[in-house]
This record gives C-alpha cells, sequence and structure tokens, in this order.
C-alpha cells in the first residue's frame, strides 16, 4: 500500500482534497517514533474512515525549557514504512518553520481540565497540544481524529476543546497498548537503560494495585492513591512526580469513585518523565 508523504499544508490539503469526495477522513496526531500504540490508533481509525492521515510533528510549543525536545528520537522513513503497512494514506512530517512561520500570537488556552498534574508539571504544555492539534485539525478537516488514553488528561482537554470551540470532528480515544509485563509503549522508553526499564514497571504495578482494589470494592480515593503510593515507595530509584485519582472527563480529584475515573501517575525513571493511568470501573453493588 503506498502512502503519499506531504511535508507542506498545500500538499497534505490537496491530498486531502483529491482523496476525500464521497470518503471519510480520519486524523491520527503523533510525535513519530511510532510503536504499537501509535499503530493501533491507525487501526481505529481506519475503522471509522477511508482516508487516514497521520501528522508526524514533534511539536517545540509543548516542550518546557530543559524537557527533551532536543533528543526526542525522530525516524521518519521507519515511521513511513509502519504506517504504509497499516494502511494510511496520507503522512504529513511539517517541519517547525512550516507550522510555525511566525511566533504565535493566536493560542489555545484551557482552564480547569489542563491546571493540575500535567499542567502543573509542564507549565505551557496543554496551551501547546491544544494550538497544534486546533491547527492540525484546520489542515486536515478531518471527520473523526483519534487519540490514546495514555494521555487522559490531553484526550479529556482535547473533547473540552472540540466541543467549546465547536470542531464537527468526532473524538475517538483507544486503549494503552502495553508490554506483555505491563509497561505502556511510549516512543520515551527508548531512554531507559535495562535497570530502569524493570523500575518503570511499578507504574503499572500502582495502577494495577488501584485497579483491583477498585474492582473489589474500595471506593475511596484516599485509600486508593496510599495503595499506589507505597507501590511505588517500594522502587527509590522512582521520584514520583504526582498519583492522582479524578473523574475521566473534567480531571477533577475524586474523593469517592461513583463514575467514570482514572487512575493517573507521573514519575521520573533514571533521567525519563513517564506517565501512565488506567481506567477505573465503578464496583456494582
Ligand atoms: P505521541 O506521539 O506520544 O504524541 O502520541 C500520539 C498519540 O498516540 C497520542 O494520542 C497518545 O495518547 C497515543 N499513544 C501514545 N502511547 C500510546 C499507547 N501505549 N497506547 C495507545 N495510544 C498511545
Amino acid at each position: 500500500m503506498s502512502v503519499l508523504v506531504a511535508t507542506t499544508m498545500e500538499e497534505c490539503r490537496g491530498a486531502i482534497g483529491r482523496l476525500r469526495p464521497g470518503r471519510r477522513v480520519a486524523l491520527v496526531p503523533t510525535m513519530g517514533a511510532l510503536h504499537e500504540g501509535h499503530l493501533s490508533l491507525v487501526d481505529l481509525a481506519r475503522e471509522r474512515a477511508e482516508v487516514v492521515t497521520v501528522s508526524v510533528f514533534v511539536n517545540p510549543t509543548q516542550f518546557g525549557p530543559g524537557e527533551d525536545f532536543d533528543r526526542y528520537p525522530r525516524d521518519l522513513e521507519r515511521d513511513v514504512r509502519l504506517l504504509a503497512g497499516r494502511g494510511a494514506a496520507i503522512v504529513f512530517a511539517p517541519d517547525t518553520r512550516t507550522m510555525y512561520p511566525e511566533p504565535l500570537l493566536t493560542t489555545v488556552t484551557m482552564r480547569g481540565i489542563t491546571d493540575d498534574f500535567e499542567g502543573a508539571h509542564r507549565p505551557g504544555h496543554f496551551d501547546g497540544v491544544l494550538t497544534i492539534v486546533a491547527k492540525l485539525f484546520h489542515v486536515v478537516e478531518p471527520d473523526v481524529a483519534v487519540f490514546g488514553q495514555k494521555d487522559a488528561q490531553q484526550a479529556a482537554a482535547i473533547r473540552r476543546m472540540v466541543a467549546d470551540l465547536d470542531f464537527p470532528i468526532e473524538i475517538v480515544v483507544g486503549p494503552t497498548v502495553r508490554e506483555p509485563d505491563g509497561l505502556a509503549l511510549s516512543s520515551r522508553n527508548a531512554f531507559l537503560s535495562a535497570a530502569d526499564r524493570r523500575e518503570a514497571l511499578a507504574l503499572h504495578a500502582a495502577l494495577d494495585r488501584a485497579d483491583s482494589l477498585a474492582r473489589d470494592g474500595v471506593d475511596d480515593a484516599d485509600r486508593l492513591l496510599d495503595a499506589m503510593r507505597e507501590e511505588l515507595s517500594r522502587h527509590p530509584a522512582i521520584a514520583v512526580d504526582y498519583v492522582a485519582i479524578v473523574e475521566r472527563d473534567s480531571f477533577r480529584p475524586l474523593r469517592r469513585i461513583s463514575g467514570p475515573a482514572v487512575a493517573a501517575v507521573a514519575a521520573r525513571v533514571g533521567g525519563t518523565r513517564l506517565i501512565d493511568n488506567v481506567v477505573l470501573e465503578p464496583h456494582e453493588r
């Protein structure tokens, strides 16, 4: 299956314009260094649309000073090969000057959902994410866009931006793809040493504890948080940024679980910052 690689907005719009008549268009935004998590989103997109566009853009505005923008893994050739194998029609891979010919004077900023957790630990991150996603939506004009639950707060923020700003786009959120031992796939896993890789399993172990307690009927957030912290504290090599039990859509901390909830964790392992989460199913009473 051949895939068209567009590097300018005009090329991308032109290719989509030719393929669109009578077809649905999907967008899967990524920063490249693709893994099976990203590719599972392409599969979901293919189920919902005939023309799947995948953007590959390491977006500088969502990285803070001192973060890993410069060393973020990049391998477009490999990404294109993988995407061709999964039936993507178009890869949109612009460079920074294409997306930001001038410093932006206009950005998308959100309150509430993005205030805490990733937003607090990465100031400016969500402005960068929401702004680039809004720009990509305007270039591709997809009928459907697919994101991963792996970035739970991002997924909640994007759903809300689409509602608030009337983007006529269906948002689909795909489940987190994991290694057989539970580690969530992430482009940043490439930075982990063998020892870090073993330590990193603690994030999943902590989430697993919260998940099984919630399934057993524990609905008190403090008890779930204590269990997660206890699990993580067995790994002194891990520096925890936060553990959280929040309502899935608003990302407001919960005292008690009664509806859709997310247990989330962010931690640094060696020099690598990892995030993970699970959706908690409230216990049937
Ligand atoms: P990124 O390239 O890290 O910006 O991620 C691009 C998209 O892939 C986002 O919607 C992520 O939530 C999603 N994603 C990243 N890792 C995974 C994973 N392990 N499983 C499912 N989706 C993922």
